[in-house]
């Protein structure tokens, strides 16, 4: 095993990883699922059904509208009672569609074979067939980030288990749970890839689990476990790099030019069940958290299950801790809900449910120029400077700033005495910023 490796700036933000030990429980079937045709990066897939048709666990109901894309698969049996827009985790409404599940049907069951007697067309086509997205929450389709250009070959796939984020530890369990089926992933994403090497990267609080996969992969010549130093946020896929291989991936370009594919471990196990089973992606493990939760720990969901019946179905919510605030995912990269009947989607990794101790918040004052953010910054952005200039308004400059390089990871804003707003400020800034490159006459 290698000596622990670790990146420039980032921070120490407290882990409260208090379910990393307990186990993944399965959760009864839900009586409803809403399913949103987007839930990848990319084009939203287009609905194949209308109210009333009758659909089985399992069918596909949506097609991918594009390439970069990826089908919604009936995650329980039963009668299509709705479609049209919903209101999404992102806080917008969205089309999608409401199945409401028949109590007669009986539960889909998955054969398995062994994937990687396959060859690479036949493996790509079962994990674009299984709708399968990034489960580390970028939910960027995995058949689209398995095809690099003839240009861009990859000679390393390293497999994300590091979940930085605090209160997370549902990638942590699977490590603990299903490390074969894990590793059977990698083997195959490496097929794909033609990779010659495969590195498992874990945060050095799991020592649990980076025992037990090198264990799992003693012998194994070409695939090793990294661990890493605990600092946030060691996942992010550049600061992964830079730790696991030393390779710095340039600003504006991908993993790939530097010959390297990341993907996280919750998605190996995705890619190995849709390879050795072709098993659709119909549930996730997700942490749920926070001191207002009776029974905090690891759930495996369907996706589509609303927050409010995946917290009924884990065991409800404490009488007498009054919920502040509930985040989907982490609190570093998640976002607030405002609203608990909005579903579980395929990147969905937590759902904390905070009191008002956890959800203290500071007043927000002007900057006090203290260079915190600076130092803070994975990217080695400019926090400080960029937040003016996109008050301002000032898009280009923002822009050669390398507003665009921010990936939103919110180290700025929780080391921020002032409690300045940067990550919303970043957020919609990189979008006009795009908007107006898009207005710029091509040179
Ligand atoms: S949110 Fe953006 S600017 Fe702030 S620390 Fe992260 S990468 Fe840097
Ligand atoms: S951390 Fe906050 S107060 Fe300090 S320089 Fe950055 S934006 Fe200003």
């Amino acid at each position: 095993m290698l000596a622990t490796r670790s990146f420039k700036g980032g921070l120490h933000p407290p882990e409260l990883k208090n379910t990393a030990d307990k186990s993944i429980v399965d959760l009864p079937v839900p009586d409803k699922v809403i399913l949103h045709v987007s839930q990848h990066i990319g084009a939203p897939a287009k609905p194949l059904y209308k109210i009333t048709d009758k659909v089985d666990c399992g069918q596909v109901i949506a097609e991918p509208g594009g390439f970069v894309s990826s089908r919604i698969h009936a995650t329980i049996s039963g009668k299509i009672i709705g479609s049209g827009n919903f209101m999404h985790p992102f806080g917008v409404p969205s089309p999608a569609i409401v199945i409401e599940r028949n109590p007669e049907a009986t539960e889909p069951t998955y054969e398995e074979e062994n994937g990687f007697n396959l060859n690479i067309e036949e493996i790509k086509t079962r994990i674009q067939d299984a709708g399968l997205v990034g489960l580390g929450g970028a939910t960027f389709p995995t058949h689209v980030k398995l095809s690099p250009p003839e240009t861009k070959p990859i000679d390393t796939v390293i497999l994300n288990g590091v979940e930085c984020e605090p209160a997370l530890t549902s990638d942590h369990r699977l490590m603990l749970e299903l490390p074969d089926k894990i590793i059977s992933g990698l083997k195959l994403i490496m097929k794909v890839l033609n990779a010659k090497r495969g590195i498992i990267g874990i945060e050095n609080n799991k020592i649990d689990a980076i025992e037990l996969m090198a264990k799992k992969v003693e012998g194994e010549e070409n695939i090793e476990v990294q661990p890493l130093q605990v600092k946030y946020p060691q996942g992010g896929e550049k600061q992964l790099i830079v730790a696991a291989i030393g390779k710095e991936v340039p600003s504006g370009g991908l993993p790939m030019d530097v010959g390297v594919v990341v993907q996280n471990v919750a998605t190996a196990a995705a890619v190995a069940d849709a390879v050795n089973c072709r098993k659709p992606l119909l549930e996730r493990v997700v942490t749920l958290a926070g001191n207002c939760v009776k029974n905090p720990g690891n759930y495996r969901v369907r996706i589509g299950t609303t927050v409010a019946e995946f917290i009924k179905m884990a065991g409800g919510l404490k009488e007498d801790v009054p919920p502040v605030k509930v985040i989907m995912g982490g609190p570093m990269m998640g976002f607030a809900l405002f609203d608990l009947n909005i579903p579980i989607i395929k990147g969905t990794s937590g759902i904390l449910v905070w009191d008002k101790d956890e959800a203290k918040t500071m007043e927000q004052a002007a900057c006090i120029r203290c260079g915190r953010c600076i130092r803070a910054c994975p990217m080695k952005l400019l926090p400080q400077q960029l937040k003016k200039l996109v008050d301002a308004k000032k898009w280009e400059q923002a822009d050669k700033m390398g507003i665009l390089d921010c990936m939103e990871c919110g180290c700025c804003a929780y080391t921020c005495p002032s409690a300045l707003p940067l990550i919303q400020t970043f957020k919609m800034g990189k979008k006009l910023v795009m908007a107006e490159r898009k207005k710029a006459p091509k040179k």
